[in-house]
């Protein structure tokens, strides 16, 4: 069987995953359910802390986070000029909650929020205030009677040093976590043009501009700073307690993140616009990319997250729902947010009890130890900030989007993989890599995606991917052309209208390839927007070429002068182990834009056959759902998140539409016998059969969020 080779690299578990398991159990891995209360000015003698307490201890939660100080503090503060609320008198509400915290045995850290301050701060510490680009103080942008602070400057180095250092004194605690702590757009204060200056030796930006050098400095600047910062309050609260941890809500840099982070939190607290629930799943997984398997919580909101900012919302049970369930499925640990003590409507309550109910139940079977899936996304922060400008590279996102949607849409289980963290013990778990446009690459990158590819791995790549390199200028040919076989041309066609792609049986076998399955039937399907002229070096099978684009009016005018041409527009090719795919076109993108169930089709083939080996689960019936993989200490769960609903592309949910069976089959791991199988959401054992290394079952149904649990022999 073609499985052995893989079966092999599938056993391979814990790397790049391998947190530290033999090690005595960290406070920071322990909690597996977060609450967040975030006081407001006038709560103090008005909220009932004990309503909290209480409802933390219903919901099971295990981590707390707690409004302590900054723009206001809600302990008796003695720091001049941190600000206590105007209602605390001599009462500590803060104390009280985090007393009551740790009477339940729960982790508790601070909030800190150091984005906003006062007239007497104003007033004592004008340098302390961030400057607009036109030299002017700033105000606040929502509330006048406020302040901005500069972010880079000694309000965060001096003055919030001061506050954490006496919180962490008074209160003992595990962390802070500060909430816009990083800045608000650049600030041009005598510190930042001093210390930029000093830095790059160059003004401030005028401009966000990706062309401008002092731009690009200001972004690496930033960074540099903020890394700073981090590294100062961490040893602050640290020297208190040196268990206790920093954490930041945000950093601009995912892989500094990774490395810096023992815990670490994702603010992406619900949907907005038009975006698909598997943004939060998406979110966990660029983490997951450069922290490994090191506790990550996701924050999400109870109410609606709009530009329109009504804080004191209640979203409805099924938006709340989906939402968590695309963290849970991805390992993220549930972190509920709430404004305000005082609540207005409580509609929110129970849904939040049930989901951490059951989350408290079935926790043996979310402690995750690694993700099982075989395949993962690249993402590139360095194309995402230096690629664009020329017209074909407009709206570049939606390549990475489209990519996404496509795999959930295959019902793929897959990781994302940072393109600075390509070495081989990253890759280990994965037999296959998806470069949805990755068009920024260095020569290293490039190199160690060959290598990957030696060792037996493969690869779907698209577009203008290694057209760059990592300063984002432009090459005379692609960085991975040798593995592509194909060079670049020096053109670029677009935007096309009425192109088509001739899909076509092999000359000689008369057979389609496997690519085109269920594509047989249809002589052409529609092309993309945009493609690249390429050059082979080798010789390809021709399943795919182009129609090239023929007048659309008048309608009389409407046939293809070209019916056929031989320029191929997929190149497939078998390197050893591995295979390769590379699509000269913007395919993802244009799915992203346009949706055509064709481009999702041969998508999907395509990376089925660049995987060549049996995939860790299948999942077949209706709707679409999202699909995970995950090993624990002595179980396997698969996920199975349905997002099959009118609503799926632009939020909220009404209600579940629950989807009909679902034929599973899963891929045991080595060396591991299956105990017992059963549903965790329908909380039933589930009939299963046993073939060679395969499970079989059929869970009858799924409503939002199904987790079949494989439990393991002793
Ligand atoms: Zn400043």
């Amino acid at each position: 069987m073609k499985t052995s080779a893989a079966a092999g690299a599938y056993a391979v578990l814990g790397a790049p995953w391998g947190v530290a398991a033999e090690k005595e159990q960290a406070w920071f891995d322990r909690p597996m359910r977060w609450a967040q209360l975030v006081l407001v000015e006038n709560d103090p003698g008005r909220f009932d802390p004990d309503f909290w307490l209480d409802y933390f201890k219903r919901v099971h939660a295990d981590g707390a986070c707690l409004s302590a100080g900054g723009a206001v503090a809600y302990y008796p503060t003695e720091i001049p000029l941190h600000h206590r609320s105007a209602w605390l008198g001599d009462s500590d509400p803060f104390g009280y909650l985090v007393r009551g915290c740790f009477a339940m045995n729960m982790a508790v850290i601070a909030r800190t929020d150091p984005h906003a301050t006062w007239d007497n701060t104003f007033e004592a510490h004008p340098n302390w205030i961030a400057v607009d680009s036109k030299g002017q103080k700033r105000r606040h942008w929502s509330n006048p009677e406020l302040w901005v602070t500069c972010a880079m400057g000694p309000y965060n180095f001096d003055f919030m040093t001061q506050v954490h250092e006496e919180i962490m004194k008074l209160y003992q605690l595990d962390g802070i976590f500060s909430n816009r702590w990083a800045g608000h757009g650049t600030c041009y204060c005598e510190h930042c043009v001093e210390n930029f200056k000093s830095f790059a030796g160059m003004d401030l930006p005028r401009t966000s501009n990706r062309e401008d050098p002092a731009y690009h400095k200001y972004a690496g600047w930033r960074i540099e700073r903020l890394r700073e910062l981090w590294f100062l309050w961490d040893r602050t609260i640290r020297k208190v307690k040196s268990t206790s941890r920093y954490i930041p809500n945000g950093f601009p840099d995912n892989v500094v993140t990774g490395a810096l982070s023992d815990i670490f939190f994702t603010d992406h607290q619900a949907r907005s616009g038009v975006i698909p629930p598997w943004s939060n799943g998406k979110r966990a997984k660029e983490l997951r990319a450069t922290m490994g398997m090191k506790p990550l919580g996701g924050i999400f909101s109870i109410g609606l997250e709009e530009p329109y900012r009504w804080k004191d919302s209640v979203q409805t049970e099924a938006e709340i729902r989906i939402w968590v369930a695309e963290g849970t499925a991805n390992n993220m640990r549930p972190w509920f947010v709430k404004f305000s003590g005082t609540i207005y409507d409580r509609r929110w309550l129970n849904v939040v009890e049930k989901i951490y109910q059951w989350h408290y139940t079935n926790e043996r079977y979310l402690r995750n130890v690694a993700p099982l899936a075989r395949a993962a996304m690249v993402y590139s922060e360095q194309t995402e900030r230096l690629y664009g400008g020329q017209p074909w590279q407009e709206q570049s996102s939606g390549h990475e989007l489209g990519m996404y949607h496509a795999l959930i849409e295959a019902r793929v289980p897959f990781e994302m993989v940072n393109d600075r963290l390509l070495d081989a013990e990253h890759l280990k778990p994965f037999k296959l890599l998806v470069l949805p446009n990755v068009a920024a690459l260095s020569e290293s990158q490039c190199e160690q995606l060959r290598q990957y590819v030696r060792g037996g791995g493969s690869l779907v790549a698209t577009f203008e991917t290694s057209l760059y390199d990592e300063e984002g200028k432009p090459r005379s040919d692609f960085g991975l052309a040798d593995v592509f076989g194909v060079s670049y041309g020096g053109g670029v066609e677009g935007p096309m209208k009425n192109s088509y792609l001739r899909l076509k049986p092999d000359a000689d076998s008369g057979r389609f390839h496997p690519v085109l399955e269920g594509l047989n039937d249809a002589y052409r399907i529609v092309n993309g927007i945009w493609r690249l002229q390429v050059k082979p070096q080798t010789n390809f099978p021709s399943p795919v070429t182009l129609i090239p684009s023929y007048p659309d009016l008048p309608m009389e005018h409407v046939y293809p002068r070209r019916p056929d041409t031989d320029i191929r527009e997929l190149y497939l090719r078998e390197l050893g182990q591995g295979r390769v795919a590379y699509i000269p076109w913007d395919i993802d993108r244009t799915f992203w834009r346009i949706m055509t169930a064709d481009h999702g089709v041969l998508l999907r083939n395509i990376v089925n056959w660049v995987a060549n080996e049996k995939p860790p689960v299948q999942v077949t019936g209706p709707g679409i759902l999202d699909v995970t993989v995950w090993r624990q200490a002595k179980s396997m769960t698969v996920h199975l998140v349905n997002l099959t609903n009118p609503m799926m592309m632009k939020g909220p949910f009404r209600e579940f539409i629950p989807v009909g069976e679902q034929h599973v089959r899963i891929r045991i791991p080595q060396n591991t016998k299956i105990e017992r199988v059963h549903l965790l959401a329908s909380d039933k054992a589930c009939p299963y059969r046993i073939e060679g290394d395969t499970v079989e079952l059929t869970a009858p149904s799924v409503l939002d969020h199904e987790v079949i649990a494989l439990d393991f022999h002793a």
